[in-house]
């Protein structure tokens, strides 16, 4: 397995709010660093993130939009808010074409072989952004950018995005909706923020909405019970992409959910061998999970399911 990070996406900042740091904190890499660190050595390769080119946001992205972050970025110590709870500091734009430039070449790895897995230990996360919109702490939907890479650069017919984060990915939706190329499943809390998802935008969306207090069994009750696996069967996907928020975990401040770091593991499994199995090319991409040690053992299990240990 190649995992992907680069230390200047430990720099990039929200604004705090007056006696509370941002929930989307540079800390969170450090928890993720440690779950690598308790991954075994010989099974994965640390690779330093390139750096993506300003043109790979309009895969996703309204140019105006991909100009307009671009130019509004501080170049001094200031923190400028693009949106209620999403910031940018000076070493944003920089941290996010290393998300984007490890998503291009995890793509590529995958694609061409022979490591067939790729993790991205990066921030910030993506999945909230819209084609025109910085939303719920993401400026650019990377996700998005890496399905429209794969299928532009690549010729790729048939991309899954999986979305387990405990937020719906509403920027991902409306950027891939009636993509005929695309296929995406999103299990969220529902209803929560960010108050989308159900119903679903486009036939190629697939939303399990699950209330608040939701545990393993729920989980993956309703995950069974929906049409997810048989349509992942049915669509065979050249590529799937996990858009791995790990927020839905017990001990997350900000989502309501009773996952355990099995839980993940479980549906990372599920999900791949729906899809295709052993050799299938499969990107997993950092969104949330705001508790340090939930965030480090989740990280650490779904690392063991991507890389095909069957729990
Ligand atoms: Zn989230």
């Amino acid at each position: 397995m190649l995992i992907y990070s680069h230390p200047v996406c430990r720099k990039h900042e929200n604004e705090n709010d007056v006696m509370l740091p941002h929930p989307e904190r540079p800390e969170r890499l450090d928890a993720v660093e440690a779950a690598i660190e308790r991954f075994p050595a010989d099974r994965y390769e640390a690779v330093e993130a390139p750096l993506g080119e300003k043109s790979d946001y309009e895969l996703a992205h309204d140019p105006r939009y991909v100009e307009a972050i671009f130019s509004q970025a501080p170049t001094d110590s200031g923190v400028l808010r693009v949106d209620g709870d999403t910031s940018l500091n000076r070493y944003t734009i920089e941290a996010s074409r290393r998300v984007v430039g490890a998503a291009k070449a995890a793509v590529d790895e995958v694609l061409s072989g022979p490591e067939r897995r790729a993790f991205l230990a990066t921030r910030p996360p993506g999945h909230h952004a819209g084609p025109c919109q910085p939303r719920g702490f993401c400026v650019f939907n990377n996700v998005a950018i890496a399905a429209y890479y794969a299928i532009r650069h690549h010729g790729l017919e048939r991309v899954a995005i999986v979305d387990f984060d405990v937020h719906h990915g509403d920027g991902t939706e409306e950027i891939v909706a009636n993509s005929d190329a695309v296929r995406f499943f999103s299990v969220f809390q529902h209803p929560f923020y960010p108050y989308s998802g159900i119903p679903p935008l486009a036939d190629n969306c697939f939303p399990i909405g699950l209330p608040n207090m939701t545990d393993g069994e729920a989980f993956r009750k309703g995950i069974e019970e929906s049409v997810w696996f048989e349509t992942l069967r049915d669509f065979r996907p050249q590529l799937l992409l996990f858009s791995a928020g790990f927020d839905a975990h017990k001990n997350d401040p900000l989502g309501g959910w009773l996952l355990e770091d099995e839980d993940f593991a479980w549906l990372t499994r599920e999900a791949i061998a729906a899809a295709g199995g052993d050799d299938l090319p499969v990107v997993s991409l950092l969104e949330g999970g705001y508790d340090l040690e939930g965030l480090e053992d989740s990280v650490l299990a779904h690392l063991k399911a991507l890389d095909g240990d069957a729990g």
